[in-house]
Parts: structure tokens; sequence; C-alpha cells
């Protein structure tokens, strides 16, 4: 479907080449970089189009500004064609061992993309100040605003008070997607998923994030932001209800050949019920394994993730971790049965599933750990880097560097 906010409102802006530098705002005073993504998928056009607003406005009230503000394209060649991808889905190619071989890169334009987009971090990193990266999205469901992170205390901190849900361990599930990628270097990222493709809403709540994160970074001052008040009550309202904390219980994975099509009519964090029908593939009906809420459920011919099953983690579950994590109490852990700690240096544990309780797994997700390793009965999680502190701006810029030339090779 062409996307098509240019024609809808005369508030959008208007943009005839895409870029992959949309702007850049730099303020006098020294400050963080906060770097935005929009259209990594090249169909998802809105956060590009939200960024230039936000620019449009900071390069005309010229206002105080600490820090650097980046806005950048993601997808040059799929938003080119309105595609989400050319050859490979974008946001699914970002882990260590992912090396594209050298006889694929002529095809595969998403090696070039992510080396372009890897060099301009490299670049925006040099300034020896903290980098943040935020990476905007939309999806082909209807769906109220959420935000996905890499379950740090450092990102969790940066979305508290954001009012809409947020979902944990996505990252988890999904082979390489960039905001957790980017947490692995030390940077920290936020995955914000602002609503459906073509909604206006989604224009409107990226513009409302974009200002909220630049005012929570401490660049802008409430004063500076265009109605400030007016982008917490934008979220709030397009949230339709409170925010609430959800855990990715489920992935239903597809391929090609499966002529996998979603049910009609499913919205995204709908209720279902175990054993209900949500979609259909070759092989006739697929009924939900398990009760919960449907998430991202695929309506687009491109894609490989048919849908999620998402549960809400209570807020007092979310609070307690965030307090055993400060005291360091995860090492207890290791008093429950099945559960034995693994001296490999990496903070790990592993997990007899014969004796576990399958809670244990959702305790130690809240305690910041992440699967890593399945090997039939047992499982080992470990904890993800960088947790409490950032990392000194020359280690990112070192770790970037060293996955480039990885890259090239
Ligand atoms: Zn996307």
């Amino acid at each position: 479907m062409p996307f098509s906010y240019a024609n809808i409102s005369e508030f959008i802006p208007k943009i005839d080449t895409f870029h992959r530098i949309i702007g850049s705002y730099q303020g006098d005073i020294p400050g963080p970089n906060l770097v935005f993504f929009g259209a990594i998928h090249g169909n998802e056009l809105a956060g590009v189009y939200a960024l230039k607003k936000v620019l449009d406005e900071l390069h005309n009230l010229r206002p105080e500004f600490k820090g650097n503000f980046y806005a950048i394209s993601g997808n040059l060649k799929a938003i080119e064609q309105k595609k989400r991808y050319i050859g490979k889905d974008l946001n699914r190619i970002w882990f260590p061992g992912c090396i594209i071989p050298k006889e694929e890169r002529e095809i595969i334009q998403e090696y070039h993309e992510k080396i372009e987009i890897l060099s301009v971090l490299k670049d925006i990193v040099a300034n020896d100040h903290l980098t943040l990266v935020f990476d905007l999205h939309t999806t082909s469901s209807q769906s109220v605003p959420f935000v996905s992170i890499s379950d740090t205390l450092k990102n969790r901190k940066l979305i508290q008070n954001l009012p809409v849900h947020l979902v944990l361990g996505l990252e988890e599930l999904l082979d390489g997607p960039m905001f957790s990628f980017f947490s692995e270097l030390g940077v920290p990222a936020v995955l914000f998923e602002a609503g459906q493709h073509e909604a206006v809403s989604s224009f409107e709540n990226h513009v409302a994030f974009i200002w909220l994160m630049l005012h929570k970074l401490k660049c802008l001052k409430k004063k500076d932001i265009p109605d400030f008040n007016s982008h917490k009550v934008t979220l709030k309202k397009n949230t339709m209800g409170k925010r609430r904390i959800y855990e990715i219980k489920y992935r239903h994975l597809i391929d090609d050949c499966d002529n996998f099509r979603m049910k009609e009519g499913f919205v995204n964090f709908q209720k279902v019920k175990a054993g209900q029908t949500i979609a259909y593939d070759k092989n006739g009906k697929i009924k939900a394994p398990r009760s919960g809420r449907i998430f991202m459920p695929l309506y687009q011919p491109q894609g490989r993730d048919g849908f999620f099953i998402v549960k809400e983690i209570k807020p007092f579950w979310f609070r307690l971790s965030n307090r055993t994590r400060k005291w360091k109490l995860d090492s207890t852990i290791s008093l429950f049965p099945g559960i034995k700690k693994l001296n490999n240096g990496q903070n790990a544990y592993l997990i007899d599933k014969t004796i576990a309780r399958w809670k244990v797994i959702s305790l130690l997700h809240l305690f910041g750990y992440r699967k890593m390793e399945y090997n039939g009965n047992s499982i080992v999680m470990s904890r993800r880097p960088y947790d409490k502190v950032f990392p000194e701006p020359v280690e990112v810029r070192k770790n970037i560097e060293e996955y480039l030339e990885e890259m090239r090779k």
C-alpha cells in the first residue's frame, strides 16, 4: 500500500529525496549524542517524517541544546521500492556471527546499508560523549504504541515514565534486531513502535516520543519544546489505558512456503484464548498455543514472524527486580533446585528444565538474564553486558570499529 502521509495533512513535512542523514541539530553545550533511526524497514516511513518535523522545528526555533541530535534513514534501497527489505531484513542481521559472505554482498543490499549505518555511528561516537540509539518503527497491524529494550537497568531508566507499554524479551526471540545489538556494543538503545504503518497517529506518536526523549536526556528544557505538555497526552491517549509491561511467551515463526495468513481483524495486544484460531497456513488452522495477548500479528507479505503471544508482568515484580538487581540478590538464584552457576566468566547459569520450575526462567529474565543456548533439557542464561554502567565512549568506538573490520573481511 503506498505511503501517503504527505497527501493526508499539511502539517506533515515534505521529503523529496531520502538521504542517509536526514539531518542533525548540534548543541552549543557539550552533552550526549542522541541518534534516531527511521525506516530501518523501508515501508515504515512515519519515523522519517517525524524526525524531519522535529528537525525543522529545531532549526526554526534555534533553542539552547545540550548534546547532539542526529536523524538517520535506515534501508534506503527498500524505501525507494516501498518494501520492508530487499535481500535480507535489515532489522534481523545484527549479531556477532552475522557476516554476509563476499559472494552474496552484491545481491544483498542490506550489507551495504549496514556498513554505512555503522560508519555513520562510528563518526558520531568519535566526539567521546555518551551515545544513545532510538529506533523508530511501525507495525502492519493496528496497534497502540509500545517500546522494547534489552532489559538492562540503564535501558529501563531511559523509558521510565513514558506512558506506553513496554515489551520485554523481543530481542531474545528475534534474530539480530538492531536495538539489542547496539545495547551489546555498549550503546543504550530503545525500539519504539508507534502504531500501524499508515496511521497518522503513528506519526504523532513518533513526534511525541522524539521530543520526550530529547527532554528526558536533558538536551532541551521544557520551555523550549513546542507544546511540551501535549506530547505525553498524545502517547497516553493513543495507548488507550494504563501502561503495562509484557513479556513474550511464544513466537510463531514462518517460512515463505508456509502460505501463512493471519485471520482478519486482530489488533496488537488483543486478548486471545488457548485453542482459538488465529491464523491459517498450508496445513489449515493455526490455534493459539496458550492464552495471553496477541502481539505483532503479520498483515503484510514480507516478514518471518507470524505472530507472538505476550503475557503481562505485574508492576510489583518489575519493581522488585529493579531492587534485586541493584542489590545483586540474583546470586541467590543458584539456591533453587536445578540451577547451577557456570564458571565461564560470563555470569551465566545452567538450568536443568527437568528439575527447575518454569517460573525460574521468568525470574531470571527479571534479573536481567537472557537465554543463550538450548541443549535438550538444559538452558544456559547469561547476564546482559553493561547492565548498570555505560561503557566509556572510547570502548564503544573500539567495539564498532572491530565489528566493521570483521564485516569487511
Ligand atoms: Zn519495523
